[in-house]
């Protein structure tokens, strides 16, 4: 009788870096023999679900904890499945969730989560990696960790201090990704800006990308958190001239006064956002995407207002916002002048009507235009301005192209963060 195949269902939440870790894990397992399933498919039930936490904000440990009460709903229903938690909030938490859930047959550090294959079935060798995002694109996690230790983030206590992947491991692995038919390349880390700093002693983030560019196949390579305060000449050179490397930057400036910068401890102040944003612009069809966060402990009416009022004059093209969420562990936890939640909100809130009715009236520029878009699903894509997941997609009228295919389209219509367009 033919034996039966092992199966495993991951679950991933959290951010691009998580998934990531979440795709190495699908690679371990694939190599272990495993195949994959849902964690509540009663047909073919997993022998084993890992579940890949975050725990960066106190919404995404309360999302973590809500998902493994699921799952352990799900084991008690099938006692014989192992179930394993794994990533930032068992980095974070440790011991505690062990009481919280003694149903849990493991949980896996984010150390522990890199020796995958010991758990799963003793495989050793090179990490394999399964992506999980469409075929035509994928991230790729150049460095973990950061140094850079801004106030109100728990990041450096849970993922550690900065730390680089060397440059032939990035460009091998790259390389691999473009032979599978990937062609769009995202960079991720903590901090992008930072790359090869620790291990080559001066940032090489500009050689890593004349790197990349060389390889057979990648179309598009991306560049997501970048650090205003690190952004070097030699990247933003490469930003007007490497035609691969997408005209789109992820900017995350958090705020603009000064004095709530230096509480953040961002290593910058207004003056050096405004050269840079100024120095950006004058690179053409660059499009600037970026992160705030209001209700900072300090921040005054007059401050945010200020933070606003950048936002309108600056009219970047992208922009996510979040209301400061008190951690504990971090330095603004404890900071005096905390804001009330309300009052956060209601400014987040603000800052979210009026960014609508800016990306609103960019877009309504391209109206008209032609563009050239990456199809991701049938009937919609993305141009070099947009990024998976994060940022708004263009809707594509003729939905039988196939997905990873480059075409040619004339934008037809602006809603407030997508495009409409039709193929030419
Ligand atoms: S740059 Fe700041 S916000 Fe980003 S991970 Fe590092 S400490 Fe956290």
């Amino acid at each position: 009788m033919p034996r039966q195949k092992k199966r495993a269902a991951v679950v991933a939440l959290g951010c691009p870096k998580n998934r990531v870790d979440s795709e190495y894990l699908l690679g371990a397992l694939a190599r272990a023999g495993y195949e994959f399933t849902n964690p509540a498919d009663t047909k073919r039930r997993p022998n084993l679900i890992i579940l890949t936490t975050c725990a960066f904000l106190k919404s995404a440990v309360a999302e973590s904890e809500r998902v493994i009460r699921k799952l352990v709903r799900i084991k008690r229903n099938n006692p014989e499945t192992e179930l394993i938690v794994a990533g930032c909030l068992v980095q974070r938490y440790g011991e505690k969730l062990k009481e919280l859930f003694p149903e849990v047959d493991r949980w896996l550090g984010l150390n522990e989560m890199t020796k995958i294959h010991r758990v799963v079935g003793g495989l050793s060798g090179a990490p394999a990696r399964l992506i999980s995002t469409p075929a035509h694109y994928a991230y790729l996690k150049i460095a973990d960790g950061c140094d850079n230790r801004c106030s109100y983030c728990l990041i450096p206590a849970i993922r550690g201090w900065f730390r680089s992947r060397p440059i032939e491991e990035v460009v091998a692995e790259a390389e691999a990704l473009g032979h599978l038919g990937v062609k769009e390349l995202i960079l991720i880390a903590q901090d992008t800006t930072l790359y090869g700093k620790d291990i080559y002693h001066s940032p090489a983030l500009a050689r890593l990308i004349d790197r990349l560019s060389a390889i057979k196949g990648l179309v598009w390579i991306r560049l997501l958190y970048t650090h205003p305060a690190h952004l070097t000449e030699d990247v933003l050179e490469q930003l007007g001239t490497n035609t691969r490397l997408c005209r789109y930057i992820d900017l995350p400036i958090q705020h603009i006064a000064d004095r709530i910068l230096e509480r953040m401890n961002r290593h910058y102040r207004r003056r050096d956002v405004e050269r840079l944003i100024e120095r950006l612009r004058m690179i053409p069809e660059m499009r600037i995407r970026t992160t705030v966060i209001t209700g900072f402990p300090g921040e005054t009416e007059t401050e945010f207002i200020q933070l606003r009022d950048f936002i309108r004059s600056v009219q970047f093209d992208r922009l996510s916002g979040y209301a400061f969420s008190p951690e504990p562990g971090t330095m603004a936890y404890q900071m005096p002048g905390q804001v009330p939640k309300d009052l956060a909100r209601k400014r987040l809130g603000e800052i979210m009507r009026l960014q609508a009715q800016v990306s609103r009236q960019r877009l309504r520029r391209l109206v008209g235009s032609e563009i050239r878009v990456l199809v991701d699903m049938p009937g919609a894509g993305r141009s070099e301005w947009e990024a998976p997941e994060i940022d708004g997609v263009v809707r594509i009228k003729d939905a039988g192209i196939a997905p990873g295919e480059f075409i040619n389209v004339r934008v037809t219509a602006a809603r407030t963060h997508d495009l409409i367009a039709r193929k030419i």
